[in-house]
């Protein structure tokens, strides 16, 4: 009998499920190459979940052969688009239907509260919807030059698609990356990240159950310097997509400059700055720094951990966002009422904490948090730095975590120059009920999103990305398309 590469898992919830464990390659999940496995842990106990199959180079070529076949000759290559468009519909209802278990893995593996899970499920689906409706609606140009030719554009995909995708929202970013790349026809071979395998494996039977052809959508397990390294420099992959960190973000550029100078999109970190104006309603400003930072743990790359408020209620809001901080329901991931479960890993944890002890040696006033919370599980206090000075490292550096900087500024000309003195550019935000102020400060401020009155505003409709070392492309919304299509011309001489 062959191997079905599965596990029975009981969710501390009580949800029990079939874990899929190994690789899914050609619309089979199979064992790796050499049979190496790595653990995963539940970062709100520190236990073990159970071991998923890692894939080396050797799996890595397998999946691009997967890919390449189903992108060359398989079914998917004579697909009309809304057949696409109606699998990935397909797809979006079957994930909805799967929601509760979805979302169960998603905290379990990476120790997030399941009210945010349950919010990350919802807009993966509504990702995977609103790219449905694309597949059909990709159209090239006719371009008039002359009476003598007659001119058109055919928006291509690309071809194979490496997508490597971090452990922080992993669901949705499964789907920001899959949701384009399928809608305009590529294949993809997706790596999730070492820390949070489990609900791309599930995600993946979806796909099968949902009858996407075999070869299409490839997802393996692994690590980032062996599988992911092999997906950067693969030869036969024509497009790479990476969110991460700054740092391997380099070297993915690096890898396919060396290798075949595939396209590459790159959704980085940031340090993201979250201003308060005198005149903003201080009550409801106070709530969206609450959330900019502390949302998700403050693991999100736009999280808005440069807050910036102005003299005239600095000390107000310092002590209301004291109070609000303390008000989070910081703990078991799996309890409805947690607004902060546990970091994603031991490295994480240690990390945050790192950059906690830098804040203090630097002279930064700890006015809540600074610590462990329990003795058990990854959870941090949600930890606030008042009187902190542009020259801190926690000022200019991404803590990724619950650790929010704040400082003191004038005018709208000072907290511009603080807000853009960055090598980031991801996002920002400004409260005020000035619209000319909020105008004023949307021009102004180098980053590829500015929130007015609100924070965290991500919507799968909205384009998505970083200004200078904060990434390249833009995903979400019409613009995330073209990261996934060229452009042939064809010029017929009619003469
Ligand atoms: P973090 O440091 O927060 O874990 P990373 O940028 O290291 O973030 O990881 C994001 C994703 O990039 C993960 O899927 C990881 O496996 C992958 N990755 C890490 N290093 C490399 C690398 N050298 N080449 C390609 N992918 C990598």
């Amino acid at each position: 009998m062959a191997q079905s590469y599965h596990e029975k898992i009981k969710i501390p919830n009580g949800v029990e499920y079939d874990q899929p464990v190994g690789l899914f390659i050609n619309n089979e999940f199979v064992a790796s190459k050499d049979g190496a496995k790595f653990e995963v842990i539940n970062p709100a106990t520190e236990k073990s979940i159970t071991h998923v199959y890692e894939a080396k180079e050797a799996d890595v070529d397998a999946a691009v052969e997967a890919a390449t076949l189903a992108f060359e000759s398989g079914p998917w290559s004579r697909m009309a688009p809304h057949d696409r468009g109606r699998l990935l519909y397909k797809l979006a209802d079957l994930m909805e239907e799967h929601l509760p278990v979805l979302s169960s893995i998603e905290t379990y593996d990476t120790g997030k509260a399941i009210a945010i899970a349950r919010g990350d499920v919802g807009a993966a689906i509504a990702t995977i919807r609103y790219y449905a409706g694309w597949a059909d609606k990709i159209h090239g140009k006719v371009v008039d030059t002359d009476a003598g030719s007659f001119n058109y554009t055919i928006q291509e995909p690309i071809g194979v698609c490496g997508q490597i995708v971090p452990w922080n929202f992993p669901l949705i970013m499964f789907c920001w990356k899959v949701g384009p790349a399928l809608a305009t026809g590529n294949t993809v071979v997706l790596k999730s990240a070492e820390q949070t395998p489990l609900s791309s494996l599930y995600l993946a039977s979806l796909i099968k159950q949902t009858g996407f052809p075999p070869g299409v959508v490839n997802v393996i397990s692994g690590f980032g310097a062996i599988a992911g390294a092999a997906i950067a420099e693969h030869p036969k992959i024509h497009k790479v997509a990476f969110t991460g960190s700054t740092v391997v973000g380099r070297s993915i550029m690096r890898a396919a400059a060396n290798s075949n100078l595939k396209k590459v999109t790159l959704e980085l970190g940031g340090k993201s700055p979250n201003i308060i104006f005198n005149d903003a309603d201080i009550e409801k400003a106070v709530e969206w720094v609450n959330f900019g930072i502390f949302f998700n743990g403050g693991q999100v790359c736009a999280a808005g951990s440069r807050v910036y408020v102005q003299e005239g209620v600095y000390d107000k809001v310092v002590a209301a966002f004291k109070k609000r901080a303390e008000m989070n329901v910081v703990g078991d991931p799996f309890d409805d009422a947690t607004f902060q479960g546990a970091q994603v890993s031991q490295r994480q944890f240690e990390r945050i904490l790192e950059y906690v002890d830098v804040g203090q040696t630097e002279g930064a006033t700890i006015i809540t948090g600074g610590s462990r919370q329990g003795t058990n599980g990854y959870f941090i206090k949600p930890t606030v730095f008042a009187d902190v000075t542009e020259d801190m490292r926690i000022m200019k550096e991404e803590i990724f975590g619950p650790v929010c900087a704040i400082a003191k500024f004038k005018d709208l000309d000072d907290v511009v120059a603080k807000a853009n003195a960055t090598l980031y550019g991801l996002a920002s935000a400004v409260h005020t009920r000035d619209l000319n102020t909020a105008i004023e400060a949307a021009k102004r401020i180098r980053a590829g999103s500015v929130w007015v009155n609100i924070y965290n505003a991500i919507h799968w409709a909205v384009p998505f990305g970083g200004y200078n070392e904060s990434g390249n492309g833009r995903e979400c919304g019409k613009e995330a398309l073209r990261n996934y299509t060229q452009i042939k011309s064809v010029r017929i001489n009619l003469n």
